[in-house]
């Protein structure tokens, strides 16, 4: 992976005396070396990513400590890694982006979770929820809650989730239970410090090896019969031993207010939005001391029935922040209440919405709804007037933006070696007919958007060629499947591949050969260009993904028949080749790889060697393309096959004519889509190539001069 993390690397070395600075997933990452974990693996997602980044890049640092690194194939193989603590008194953590990577997990967790763990086994897992999240909105806790998982979701302070991360494992071992560690986005990326302890170098580890494999030990399987004395102890032991736990180390904590009668009830990891919601009503002050009790859930599940019994106990009325549906928190401590016979009134999703992330204005929301009817009394306006310019805002900016704008959806990467793919697939279609498009995880699902549009569903990362194994049957027509190589490594090899050749289905698979799984943040996997490869290509320009033939290899070994690999950037060629894979009379699984290098990656190792050049002084040659603005015809037929963001409008100079003009403003990587966009689908002439040659030789100015000279003479002015 080109990112370095050299600066974060050197911060997990600080120790005792030492202060950390820095985001709150780095701090994460800290407290587990802290915590003398043995083993962390994973596999990227936001907003996790950073985790297993910085570890895979510390891994000299890690060798030191005996900590073993692992960046997994998928989280299912990250969920495996932690039967190591099922045996073993060691402390396992993995990482990955939930509701998917639990899903994906979710079978070895189950299996994980049913015998129990004797070394503390810790998941961390980014909830991308809300706001700016990109997956499926569901809740971890409802895996929690059905496998008998301990949940965390700690209060967003990073002293405080250092501390939550260390009781995390210790919680763990004490019940013999796996503990979820859950992170909101926020969570992951609020900013702070916290006093560094020493790492601890874990007693087992490989430094430190085990002589003798543990003894064999049935219960330690999960399998009948005992699996059913597994789910005896999970509620007859391991629960309740994670409650002592949690009440004798304080894990949830109760901040006084100075209303006895009423109480908050808050998940920990929506406390700072609690608080700065109560600020904004008058309700707390500068350093959180709140009008109300609140009783912060550092841990989740399980509930502790005690704790939250003695909360409630003489209050009016409560008020439970839970986000996300179904309130499960909720109707739990609902039916705790009513066991105890406690009479408080229970308030949340009757106040506060269902669904969606609970913001400093949603909460504020329903806060005030809250105290306009617990507390009536309670002057209310200052939040009444902060909601009523909150909406004044609102209702302006949804004014101004009633004027047409230009819609900015998110898209591929200017010069993205997926963009041509689904230019030619468009053009391809026009030559066979519309087709099924099966699409999948990763940067191509941007081709789910304008001006590609393409693709019919999304059933999960690798998964797209197994699922149009429903759909293939139905039509007279072959159907396609998109995927990339992260996809591919994932799970579509096994899901998709092996299936559809077991069954010999008639389909057609694309795969989006780029070299790195690209939407996580460009990690490396086992068909990414190797540094060695990289190196031996004379000019940094070029693609290098073409070195790394692991997926042919494999798809070949498998008993792939029909396979081609193209150029991503041949339109004209890629075009030719999906009309042959829909056309062509052999029945079996047809697969095309379109290989082209991740823009984003070349340009990070191109710019650095660009740079250089630049500063020796040596003659540096760049492509672009530009667009004639005299024959521009006016009707961005080129716009709707590209998408890219330096191709795009500007103001028609020719006074006669009131149609914009195309135009490449100076983005542009000289990827070569234009041009080759032009022939393939034979647009207009407009676009040309030209070269920005800097630091130039006096050839270079000569022929420059030249150029100029014989174009004044034909063009004057
Ligand atoms: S990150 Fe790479 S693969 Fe993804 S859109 Fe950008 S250039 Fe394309
Ligand atoms: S050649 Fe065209 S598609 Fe490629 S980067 Fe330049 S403007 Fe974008």
């Amino acid at each position: 992976m080109e990112v370095s993390f050299s600066k974060e690397s050197r911060m997990l070395r600080r120790g005792a005396g030492e202060t950390f600075h820095g985001e709150g997933i780095l701090a994460i990452t800290k407290a587990l070396l802290q915590s003398g974990v043995a083993y962390v693996g994973g596999y990227q997602g936001a907003p996790v990513s950073h985790l297993l980044d910085v570890l895979v890049q510390s891994k000299d640092y890690l060798a030191e400590l005996g900590v073993e690194v692992e960046a997994c194939a998928n989280e299912a193989s990250a969920a495996a890694m932690l039967g190591a603590s099922i045996h073993y008194p060691v402390r396992g953590a993995v990482t990955w982006k939930s509701i998917v990577g639990t899903n994906v997990a979710a079978d070895a967790l189950s299996n994980l979770a049913s015998p129990g763990v004797t070394g503390g086994a810790l998941i961390v897992v980014g909830e991308d929820y809300g706001e700016g999240a990109s997956v499926i909105q569901e809740r971890t806790l409802a895996f929690a809650l059905k496998s008998s998982l301990l949940l965390l979701d700690p209060r967003p302070d990073l002293a405080h989730m250092v501390r939550m991360v260390e009781e995390a494992f210790a919680l763990s071992e004490a019940a013999s239970t796996p503990a979820m560690f859950q992170l909101r986005i926020r969570a992951c990326h609020v900013r702070g410090s916290f006093a560094c302890k020493d790492n601890v170098a874990p007693a087992i580890s490989r430094r430190h090896l085990l002589e003798t494999p543990a003894a064999f030990d049935y219960e330690r399987i999960s399998h009948p019969p005992a699996t059913y004395r597994h789910e005896k102890r999970k509620h007859g032991e391991r629960m309740p031993a994670a409650r002592r736990y949690i009440v004798e180390h304080g894990l949830n904590e109760t901040l006084a207010g100075s209303r006895a009668d009423l109480g908050i009830i808050v998940q920990g990891g929506l406390y700072n939005s609690l608080v700065r919601g109560l600020q904004q009503l008058g309700l707390a002050d500068a350093f959180g001391g709140a009008v109300a009790p609140v009783l912060v859930l550092n841990v989740v599940c399980p509930l502790v029935p005690d704790e939250i019994r003695d909360f409630c106990a003489g209050k009016r009325a409560v008020l439970v922040v839970e986000e996300g549906q179904p309130e499960f928190i909720e109707q739990e401590i609902l039916a705790i209440l009513r066991r105890a016979d406690v009479a408080c009134r229970i308030h949340g999703k009757d106040l506060l919405p269902m669904a969606g992330e609970y913001t400093v204005e949603v909460i504020g929301r329903g806060l005030i709804d809250f105290f306009a009817r617990a507390a009536p009394e309670l002057s209310l306006d200052a939040g009444r007037t902060w909601l009523g310019e909150l909406d004044a805002r609102r209702e302006a900016v949804t004014r101004e933006l009633a004027r047409p704008l230009p819609a900015r959806p998110p898209q591929f990467c200017t010069g993205c070696p997926e963009r041509p793919v689904f230019a030619a697939l468009k053009l391809a279609q026009q030559d066979v007919g519309p087709v099924h498009v099966a699409a999948d995880i990763g940067c191509h699902s941007f081709a789910t958007l304008e001006p590609f549009s393409i693709g019919h569903s999304i059933l999960g990362y690798g998964m797209s060629l197994a699922s149009r194994a429903g759909v293939s049957p139905l039509f007279a027509r072959r159907t396609l499947a998109v995927m990339g190589d992260g996809g591919f490594w994932h799970n579509g090899l096994l899901s998709g591949v092996q299936s559809a050749l077991f069954n010999g289905d008639d389909a057609v698979l694309l795969i989006l050969k780029n070299g790195y799984t690209s939407a996580t943040g460009t990690q490396e996997m086992i068909s990414s260009p190797t540094e060695a490869q990289k190196d031996s290509v004379a000019d940094p320009r070029d693609s290098v993904v073409h070195l790394n033939r692991s997926i042919e290899r494999t798809l070949a070994g498998i008993g792939v028949k029909w396979l081609r690999v193209v150029d991503s950037y041949d339109v004209a060629l890629v075009r030719q080749t999906l009309d042959e894979a829909f056309t062509t009379a052999f029945a079996g699984l047809k697969v095309i790889v379109a290989e082209g290098e991740c823009q984003l990656e070349r340009q990070r190792r191109v710019k650095p060697w660009r740079a250089a050049m630049l500063k020796a002084g040596r003659r540096s040659v760049r492509v672009k393309y530009g667009v004639d603005e005299d024959v521009c015809s006016g009707d961005h037929s080129c716009i709707r096959l590209s998408g890219c963001p330096t191709l795009t409008l500007k103001a028609n100079p020719d006074p006669l004519r009131v149609d914009p003009v195309a135009t490449v403003i100076d983005g542009c990587v000289g990827c070569g889509l234009c041009g080759e966009n032009a022939h393939a689908a034979a647009l207009c002439p407009s676009f040309y190539r030209g070269e920005v040659i800097q630091n130039p030789r006096w050839r270079d100015r000569l022929a420059a001069r030249l150029r100029q000279a014989v174009i004044g003479w034909m063009q004057p002015a």
